[in-house]
């Protein structure tokens, strides 16, 4: 994809985020892995449905502006050690959707209960340890709740997906608030059964290939 239908793409997220209630008004943050050890950014603090391809920001791997106008996410520290981590990822969301939040309130994971979660999340849909947003310490608890998979709650936050470009990281997005959705409203009815284990280990293998982790 080209560097300007790149940053329309980013743009064209955030609104895809807030039209499914995946993400809302100045909340969330969403990054790309560009040549040369450079990442595009969204800005901080602007209401991000409305932002302009624009607005983005391009930094290095030390959180430096080095093009745009305005402050990156105050999340770069989270975003830069997700890539700092894995080679494979590409793409990275930051974003505050509705069901996967009250999991990340109670800090329950998210447990194999529909086949998305082992096949594109990777396993387990783990909740990084409480701490303050655009911290240092979110970033490393963050990343190492996430290990080799595709999703992870923070704590009394959000939630953080990636792959290995921005259709994957937003596919992931979804099967993630789908997943919460039904794991909640399956605990109101008395608890989802979960996926036999032969079937998981299967489905990490299909996950594992798809991402040539294998
Ligand atoms: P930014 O606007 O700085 O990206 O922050 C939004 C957010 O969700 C912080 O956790
Ligand atoms: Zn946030």
């Amino acid at each position: 994809m080209r560097y300007w239908e790149l940053r329309r793409a980013v743009v064209e997220a955030f609104r895809f985020m807030e039209e499914r209630g995946l993400n809302w008004g100045h909340s969330g943050n969403v990054s790309v892995r560009l040549p040369g050890g450079l990442y595009l950014i969204s800005p901080s603090g602007l209401r991000k449905s409305r932002m302009g391809p624009e607005d983005l920001v391009v930094i290095d791997g030390e959180g430096r502006v080095v093009e745009g106008s305005r402050p990156p996410s105050s999340e770069y520290r989270l975003h830069l050690a997700v890539y700092r981590a894995r080679g494979d990822v590409n793409a990275v969301i930051h974003a505050h959707p509705l069901y996967a939040s009250v999991l990340a309130a109670l800090r329950k994971p998210i447990l194999p209960i529909v086949e998305e979660v082992t096949v594109y999340l990777g396993g387990p849909v783990e909740v990084a340890a409480y701490a303050p947003p655009g911290s240092g310490e979110l970033a490393e608890n963050a990343v190492r709740a996430l290990g080799d998979r595709c999703a992870v709650l923070l704590a009394n936050h959000g939630a953080l997906t990636c792959g290995s470009d921005l259709e994957e990281a937003l596919d992931a997005l979804v099967y993630l608030e789908r997943a919460a959705f039904v794991y909640f409203h399956a605990s109101l009815l008395g608890g989802a059964q979960p996926v036999p284990p032969e079937a998981l280990e299967l489905e990490r293998r299909m996950y594992l290939a798809r991402r040539r982790l294998l």
